[in-house]
């Protein structure tokens, strides 16, 4: 059994279905990415792996190590270990980023810490330290730690910080919702190596994006499905990702959407 499951998920916004009958399976140490056109039910998906409450589980299942979560909070799912990197992260202001950080690295760690062997305790000084060596390997300035959560980031500052956040909680699985839209290629880089060292710490990886380029950098990628219409219609290696760059999406017989 895989340490995600999602098996037939139907989810719907607003009365509307969105993800007709999705299936995906990531274990810890695979590396996934999902490609698909736009409106396709990418982020549907993986806000409905965090639990947010705009999407609507109507039916089939979300596990976690075998555990039903369809109808757990977003809190308790980043608890076991679930991680969400968004596709446009908000500014939160008044909400410190470190004050933020260190409070989400703590809680893991409690619900994590036995059964996984985290360092639960950190001092404020050494936590400081932990961080700075992360935005460091993101290629953002300390003094990011002294702000409020990405307000006033640039697009890719956001980024940045999303998968720094990623390398500071270490999640069983994260979830990278185009970690690479609108980024110079200096930034796809860096993300990518962010990418790499959680790879290196035997996460389960999934990237959600529309272009090779990310996935080139990555030191591993096992799986490649395509998303459209609210299913996995295709599933293949790192090929696939190549093939869809060079052809699009209509040779699967599905529209682009470009909006
Ligand atoms: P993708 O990430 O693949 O581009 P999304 O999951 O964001 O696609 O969107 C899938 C569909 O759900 C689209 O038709 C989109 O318009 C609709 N949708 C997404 N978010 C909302 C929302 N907050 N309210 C209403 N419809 C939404
Ligand atoms: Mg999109
Ligand atoms: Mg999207």
């Amino acid at each position: 059994m895989a340490f995600l499951e999602i098996k037939d998920l139907h989810v719907s916004i607003d009365g509307k279905q969105i993800l007709d009958g999705l299936n995906l399976s990531i274990d810890k140490g695979e590396v996934h990415a999902i490609m698909g056109p736009n409106g396709s039910g990418k982020s549907t998906l993986a806000n409905a792996i965090m639990g947010h409450p705009k999407y609507t589980l109507d039916s089939g299942e979300i596990r976690v190590k075998g555990e039903l979560i369809n109808d757990l909070s977003t809190d308790l799912r980043a608890r076991k270990g679930l991680f969400l990197g968004f596709q446009y992260p908000t500014e939160i202001s008044g909400v410190g980023y470190s004050h933020f950080l260190r409070n989400a690295y703590n809680q893991l760690n409690k619900s994590l810490g036995e059964e996984q062997n985290r360092e639960v305790f950190l001092t404020v000084r050494e936590f400081h330290e932990y961080v700075k060596r992360n935005l460091d390997a993101v290629g953002l300035d300390p003094s990011f730690l002294g702000r409020y959560l990405n307000e006033g980031f640039s697009g890719g500052e956001k980024k940045r910080s999303e998968v720094m956040q990623m390398l500071v909680l270490k999640p069983n699985i994260a979830i990278l919702d185009e970690p690479d839209s609108g980024l110079d290629i200096d930034a796809v880089k860096a993300v990518a190596e962010a990418i790499n060292k959680l790879i290196d710490t035997g996460a389960g990886v999934l990237v959600i994006t529309h272009y090779a380029r990310i996935l080139r950098y990555m030191k591993k990628l096992d799986h490649v499905h395509v998303v459209a219409k609210g299913k996995v219609i295709k599933s293949g290696g790192k090929e696939l990702s190549e093939e869809l760059e060079a052809k699009g999406y209509g040779w699967l017989g599905i529209e682009e959407d470009d909006k």
